[in-house]
């Protein structure tokens, strides 16, 4: 088993973004990922300042080769434990699928999200491609086009917001509810954004040359440029739960990782960063998140380091 300062369990923007400040802090850092960013079916990454809209794989290959000069350990493997060491100041072991572990002074959980898709045949086959989430990612790129924004059954006051959110994007847009209604005032709004409404069953979406069809019901078939759903998310990893961490119980972060403003968990020694605590962040949200959660870890470690020292001096 290696000795390190920090673990870091999961290795898309979030971990790395932790990971290169702490190896610039000159902390000795072991980053654990099994490859599966959120982002992974989508084409390009936008909206991330200084990039023009690498492919996912680009953007986290260049972020990893900068990683190059420090004392950090880049590990290809899905962590399954985290067992807390009882000795006065927290100490973890980690282990890893295939047989990787290590023992470190601190945890960093930024083990992000999976999205679970509205279930009309078609969506996840075009997941990433023309079916796609967040407007602020990939509404720029089909600007002033017709685009449809599904909702997912069950939850139809998110459709009505996300409608009204990629109203912005273009004047021609439809709300496919897939079989719920509306009250009076979300109709009322979506009217006044200009939006129109189709609360028909959606049978699937399917390709054509230049977007997608919204095949209802009874057969007709609507043509869009892109299709813009309502995910519901998940966490990756029940590794904070299992760790005991306290997670958000109510309200649109429900399931996060319950942090204070640096990333502290509940649970003294692990920290957590990235969309593993906010949902809502874009990728370089995630890793600005990342970066301050860094550098709180430095300097909690830094303070363990002198009150061991000073401990020295005066024994
Ligand atoms: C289709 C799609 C397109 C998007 N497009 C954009 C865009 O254009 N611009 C933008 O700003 N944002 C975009 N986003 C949002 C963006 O994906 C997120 O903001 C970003 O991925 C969050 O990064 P993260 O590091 O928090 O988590 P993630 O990217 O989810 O990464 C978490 C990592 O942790 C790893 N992991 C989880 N558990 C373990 C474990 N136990 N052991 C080891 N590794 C583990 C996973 O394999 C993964 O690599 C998009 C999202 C989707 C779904």
């Amino acid at each position: 088993m290696s000795d390190s300062d920090v673990v870091i369990v999961g290795g898309s923007v979030a971990g790395l973004q932790a990971a290169l400040t702490l190896g610039r802090a000159r902390r000795r850092v072991v980053l654990v990922d099994d490859g599966q960013p959120r982002n992974r079916p989508a084409r390009h990454v936008h909206n991330f300042l200084g990039q023009l809209a690498p492919t996912p794989a680009e953007l986290l290959a260049s972020a990893r080769s900068m990683l190059a000069p420090y004392d950090v350990t880049l590990v290809s493997d899905r962590v399954e434990s985290i067992r807390p060491v009882v000795d006065g100041v927290p100490r973890f072991e980690v282990s890893a699928r295939q047989g990787g572990h290590w023992s470190a002074r601190s945890i960093v959980l930024a083990t992000g999200l999976t999205d679970e898709l509205p279930q009309v045949p078609g969506v996840s086959q075009w997941w990433g491609d023309q079916v796609v989430a967040c407007p602020h990612c990939h509404g720029w790129e089909v600007r002033d086009q017709p685009l449809a924004q599904l909702g997912m059954r069950g939850l139809p006051a998110r459709g009505v917001q996300r409608a009204l959110l990629l109203s912005r994007w273009s004047n021609d847009v439809l709300l496919f509810t897939d079989g719920d209604e509306l009250g009076g005032e979300g109709l009322a709004r979506l009217a006044a954004a200009g939006v129109r409404v189709r609360t028909e069953r959606v049978r699937s979406v399917e390709r054509h040359a230049d977007g997608l069809d919204l095949v209802l019901a009874d057969g007709e078939a609507i043509a869009r440029r892109a299709v813009f759903v309502v995910t519901r998310q998940h966490q990756q990893s029940d590794l904070a739960a299992r760790l005991g961490c306290r997670l958000i119980s109510a309200g649109p972060n429900a399931g996060a990782v319950d942090v204070d403003e640096v990333g502290r968990t509940s649970v003294p020694g692990v920290w957590a960063a990235g969309t593993t605590v906010n949902p809502a962040l874009l990728a370089i949200g995630a890793a600005g998140q990342a970066s301050t959660v860094a550098t709180a870890i430095h300097a909690a470690l830094l303070d363990e380091d002198i009150i061991e020292a000073t401990g020295r001096v005066h024994s």
